[in-house]
């Protein structure tokens, strides 16, 4: 049977071992409610506390910043916007930037209408948001500005901190997407100086269905669920004691393991650069500076759809940078955003490479990418 090479990482990462280890108690003998009041309870109340510690210390959020935990990525994003959102006076406009993940164009799309306008910034050719760009757009009327650290179609970084000077200069909040950072270059929330960071454990080893949002000391944090007072009133909801632990976990791999995750993936992306070279018409949308883990093609002339049946059969499990509807692939909004030609657009392709992969993964992947791709143009 040909060896499955998993090139998806960006769309989620497998969990490692020993963060299914670290969860398995929790569903297990240590199954116990955490706001009850006997030892055994306490004790699953201390991982919660670790982990949000030790969150807080990776990122760089400092002692007094604030981690709450979600059920996603994408719950933290909304969380941040509605919180930022909720205290707006007079000031009516929020940027986005026109390459962000669905979770911040939809729900800051859902604002409109509040007396709130959204505007999209334009972004360069890999899909991120000069500072000049967000300087000419910005004025004291905008009350909020969402830029991702890392694009995840592409892979483009964004210069957060210089991003989020311009935003507080303009009497502004900043929030970033980073969920596709996290693992992959350092965060340092305070030098950054973000209200709110959103994160999701599953795209470092960790399982699904638990995120984290960051909060600045000054930047408030609104519930998007009402009920009980977990999470110091932020969200309502028994914990996900399974979720924390493993999502500790997986910070306490990469605490160790980051570097060497790095250096790996620079490597991975370099090797499948050159192997990819000689094929004809084809564009790389990630930048050779962009985080090391994506690389974003499109081939003219070319499905990309087709192409990932194909990928699969030679078992290369890769993505597209392009959403699907029922009867036809559109070309991503992202894709849109960076201006890939008309003849390359619909043969838009992303692999993302993972702490298991090995550079001979990366040179099946490029060898079966070139095979494919001469095999249907
Ligand atoms: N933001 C980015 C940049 C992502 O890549 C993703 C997931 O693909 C999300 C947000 C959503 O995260 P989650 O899947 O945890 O909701």
């Amino acid at each position: 049977m040909t060896k499955k090479i998993y090139a998806d990482h960006a769309a989620t990462t497998p969990p490692d071992k020993e963060v299914l280890e670290a969860m398995l108690p929790f569903l297990n003998e240590s199954y116990y409610n955490p706001s009850a009041l006997y030892p055994e309870a306490r004790a699953v109340r201390a991982v919660i506390e670790k982990t949000r510690s030790d969150l807080l210390d990776f990122i760089g959020g400092g002692k007094d910043g604030r981690i709450v935990f979600t059920g996603s990525g994408t719950e933290s994003i909304n969380m941040a916007l509605h919180s930022a959102v909720s205290g707006f006076r007079g000031k009516n406009r929020i940027l986005v930037s026109s390459a962000e993940h669905h979770a911040v164009l939809n729900c800051a799309r859902s604002f409109k209408g509040d007396d709130l306008t959204i505007e999209e910034l334009p972004v360069d050719r890999y899909g991120a948001v000069s500072p000049d760009t967000l300087k000419k757009h910005i004025k004291p009327d905008v009350h909020l500005v969402s830029i991702m650290t890392v694009n995840n179609e592409t892979g483009a970084i964004n210069d957060t901190a210089a991003l989020c000077r311009i935003t507080h200069e303009a009497g502004a909040k900043f929030h970033t997407d980073a969920v596709q950072a996290l693992g992959i270059m350092p965060i340092a929330a305070k030098d950054i100086g973000a209200d709110y960071i959103s994160f999701s454990a599953h795209k470092i080893y960790g399982p699904k269905g638990i995120g984290a949002l960051y909060a600045a000391p000054s930047a408030p944090v609104y519930p998007l669920v009402m009920g009980g007072n977990q999470e110091g009133g932020a969200r309502a909801g028994t914990e996900n004691t399974v979720g924390i632990a493993g999502f500790g976990c997986a910070i306490e791999i990469l605490r160790k393991q980051q570097e060497d995750d790095i250096t790996h993936l620079a490597n991975l992306k370099k090797i499948f650069l050159e192997e990819i070279a000689p094929i004809p018409d084809l564009l790389i949308n990630s930048p050779s500076s962009g985080a090391p883990h994506i690389i974003s093609v499109s081939a003219a002339g070319a499905e990309a759809e087709p192409c990932l049946l194909h990928l699969s059969m030679a078992g290369i499990l890769a993505s597209m940078g392009a959403a699907c509807n029922a009867s036809s692939v559109e070309p991503s909004h992202v894709v849109e955003a960076i201006g890939v030609p008309a003849e390359y657009k619909r043969g838009t392709l992303r692999f993302s490479f993972g702490r298991d992969n090995t550079a001979e993964d990366v040179k099946k992947a490029a060898q079966a990418l070139a095979f494919v791709l001469k095999k249907l143009r």
